[in-house]
């Protein structure tokens, strides 16, 4: 059976050569993250075509996303690029400082002192320094150290219990898009999305740019939070971004958050990746720890569609042995897994065609225990439908459109193949869907399968039969020219 659960894993130095991208695609990414925070557009240019090229070596689809940096809110640069910060030591945040000392430090977000208060707990560096703000005068925003310790240039900023209200794209995130849009990407993610508008502003944008991508909104921030189904509705998918979030939200609040937004999306038919310091401890280690190995096959059974990599496939010493690490867990993990079909399938509610007989399939596929789907689409949306309800059941999708097939590399139990439809009798199509199956050796004779198809054949939105056959019951159809 292969894996379910996709892995996205970020690039960045460790995994910028050629021979190192191959061995991260045989060992397993599904899709990888074009980390916009860091990086020229020559760079995502360059990335993109390397791993285009890995992956058609390794003959394994790989999806590409990109991360737009977001407005993380960031101190300025220190003249001696850090400075030690003491409990009970003044300090200043000030928008007018160009050069940082033990004193005072700039802020990219100029803004910022009109966002906090006196009594506000700011969090810098995801957390490991905290300052409570006395007073904000003018451009200065005074306040005592809670808990110190060193600061470098660039460090985060946020304030405890969220709230800070830099808009969601910058003027670089609306550049970011038009390379996104350039380089193809099958995915962007908009870092701190406050609301849907964000998200509508940010769709709107690709699409003049001229991208199909699929839209993921991070949830790291507690409005995003308080405000996830509309954000949800606005989104093809989030990302459980436990970095940040964790600093808005407090650690511990974290677990339960995700388990909560990975159900809330899966219900409407949304994609999930859960991401940050997932195996952490690899960048150093080549073997992961308990913990890590804990999380990992947690959010298997939470039932995310992707786990991520950050830092350890970026800037790691093991970013081809992290994704086997990851790979073996999620394998175990899911065999585990509660494949009960979730018991809410049978309260949705559908009105589409489409849609009924992506149901109709899971279902049946699930209780007739068949060995695997297979799925002809044209956008992948019958593919999204039936990976929702975590069957268990590996779903082949097969696809003329590289856009789809590459897209559907994020879902879930989704196995996209590209197939040419170019013959337009249906009983064909369907006997070359069960060759396919064979000749990747899903299937063997005699077992059952579920398949789903359109008819007129290639036309979107159009899938309105489902069939059960034994595969090598009938010959091949008979057709001229065939
Ligand atoms: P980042 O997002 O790595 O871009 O900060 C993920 C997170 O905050 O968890
Ligand atoms: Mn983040």
């Amino acid at each position: 059976m292969p894996r379910h659960t996709k892995i996205v894993a970020t690039l960045g130095p460790s995994s910028s050569s050629a021979e190192v991208l191959e061995r991260m695609v045989h060992a397993g990414i599904d899709v990888v993250r074009m980390n916009f925070s860091h990086g020229t557009t020559e760079d995502h240019v360059a990335r993109a075509e390397a791993i285009r090229d890995a992956s058609a070596r390794v003959r394994r689809p790989v999806g590409l996303l990109a991360d737009l940096q977001g407005p993380k809110i960031r101190i300025g640069k220190f003249a001696d690029g850090r400075v030690t910060l003491a409990r009970d030591d003044e300090f200043i945040l000030d928008s007018s400082c160009s050069s940082g000392n033990r004193q005072r430090v700039g802020l990219d977000y100029k803004d910022l002192p009109r966002d906090v208060r006196g009594g506000d707990i700011l969090l810098l560096d995801d957390g490991r320094l905290k300052l409570r703000v006395d007073q904000v005068f003018g451009t200065e925003i005074r306040t005592r150290v809670l808990v110190g310790g060193e600061l470098s240039n660039n460090k985060g900023i946020n304030r405890q219990g969220g709230g800070l209200t830099a808009p969601a794209l910058t003027a670089k995130d609306m550049d970011d898009i038009k390379t996104a849009a350039l380089i193809e990407v099958d995915f962007v993610a908009v870092s701190f999305p406050k609301s849907a508008a964000d998200m509508y502003m940010a769709r709107q944008l690709l699409r003049a740019a001229g991208s199909a991508a699929l839209l993921i909104a991070k949830i790291e921030r507690t409005e995003a939070v308080a405000n996830l189904t509309e954000i949800l509705d606005a989104s093809d998918g989030i990302m459980v971004a436990r970095g940040d979030l964790a600093v808005e939200v407090g650690d511990a609040a974290v677990p339960a958050l995700q388990k909560k937004m990975l159900r809330a999306a899966r219900e409407r038919n949304k994609l999930t990746i859960t991401a940050t310091q997932m195996m952490e401890s690899m960048i150093q280690s080549p073997v992961p720890t308990r913990a890590e190995v804990s999380d990992v096959a947690n959010a298997v059974l939470d039932g995310t569609d992707a786990v991520m990599l950050s830092a350890e496939t970026a800037a790691g010493r093991y970013p081809v042995e992290v994704v086997e690490a990851m790979s073996r867990v999620c394998l175990e993990a899911e065999k585990s897994a509660d494949t009960a079909l979730d018991r809410d399938v049978l309260n949705r509610v559908f009105t589409r065609i489409d849609q009924s007989i992506a149901m109709a399939a899971i279902w049946t596929a699930f209780h007739l225990k068949v060995k695997a789907i297979a799925a002809l689409t044209q956008t992948g949306s019958t593919a999204l439908w039936m990976s929702r309800p975590n069957s268990g059941v590996p779903i082949y999708a097969l696809t003329p459109e590289k856009t789809a097939r590459n897209q559907m590399t994020l879902y879930r139990e989704v196995y996209p193949l590209l197939m040419s439809q170019t013959h337009h009798d249906r009983d064909v199509l369907l006997w070359e869907a069960e060759q396919i199956l064979l000749d990747q050796g899903v299937v063997e004779h005699g077992d059952l399968i579920v398949l789903t198809i359109g008819e007129p054949i290639g036309a979107s939105g159009g899938t309105n039969t489902l069939k059960i056959v034994r595969v090598g019951d009938h010959r091949a159809p008979h057709q001229s020219g065939y």
